[in-house]
């Protein structure tokens, strides 16, 4: 009974070793090597974005194929999307880097709801790299603000973290605090087009029109649905006088059913989660 103990230990502890020694070792080959944010695996330290190569190849880049408005994916050979052609969006032009849907939606989620502030980072990455594809030429950047009241509940503003990091990855001042949500409206998420414009009339104001005088300026959020968010903010940006107003955020919904596009905190589910 003895013996076998001690060799049970003594096996043990040889193979504690190895194992030891072969986690040494991984982590000598694999230090700081990055993990995809959707799936987890380990990818190459140069890839942008925070995704490998299976889950971007499966997520739909938006690049062609696009309304030469909002921005968003239209599937037929159109110039402007539906709600383009029957509405006027304050903003030049929106451009967004992927479709709202699948392991993008998941990870606006998790950014948004899951406290995983991290995300934002590699959102900025993305959206630095549309910038360049798109030729974007700004003067300065500003984030579509969360009321206070939110943003205290929730502890952070995720648009704002996207700008912050785009203002440092594209060498662009980001103006904080002088464009405001006054009033918290109801979530834009299940209303219906009209709706969602009604909604926003009038929720965000400046408290200093200064730093958009004469610039041309690039407003940041991280989901564009029908663009009545994005054309306010702009809409209230121009009156300050700015010289052109254009968009950009992480991901679009393709259709026009809100729906099918659902994103507020009850639809959050921690378990979909990678
Ligand atoms: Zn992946
Ligand atoms: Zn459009």
């Amino acid at each position: 009974m003895k013996t076998e103990i001690k060799i049970g230990v003594f096996g043990d502890r040889k193979g504690d070793k190895t194992k030891i020694r072969l986690r040494k070792l991984r982590s000598l080959l694999y230090a700081d090597r990055p993990v995809c944010c959707a799936c987890g695996c380990e990818m190459p330290r140069h890839r942008r974005g925070g995704l490998c190569e299976d889950c971007e190849r499966e997520s739909l880049k938006l690049g062609a194929d696009i309304c030469n408005k909002c921005g968003r994916m239209i599937a037929n050979e159109a110039e402007y999307c539906d709600t383009c052609k029957s509405r006027e969006r304050a903003y030049r032009r929106a451009r967004s880097c992927f479709v709202y849907d699948g392991k993008i939606r998941k990870l606006v989620h998790k950014l948004k709801f899951g406290g995983k502030r991290y995300l934002a980072a590699f959102f900025a990455e993305a959206i630095a790299d549309r910038y360049l594809d798109c030729d974007y030429d700004c003067d300065c950047i500003v984030a579509v603000p969360l009321s206070a009241k939110r943003k205290l509940w929730r502890g952070y503003d995720q648009a704002e973290l996207i700008a912050e990091e785009l203002s440092a990855q594209l060498r662009l001042p980001l103006i904080s605090g002088a464009l405001v949500k006054v009033k918290d409206n109801k979530m834009q998420a299940r209303l219906g087009l009209k709706e969602r414009e009604e909604n926003v009339r009038g929720v965000y104001e400046l408290t200093d029109a200064a730093p958009f005088k004469g610039k041309r300026v690039l407003v940041i959020d991280d989901v564009l649905t029908t663009g009545a968010t994005l054309g306010e903010v702009s809409k209230v940006i121009y009156k300050a006088r700015a010289r052109s107003v254009d968009c950009l955020t992480y991901a679009s919904t393709r259709s026009l059913a809100p729906t099918e596009n659902i994103l507020d905190e009850e639809d959050y589910n921690e378990d979909e989660m990678v």
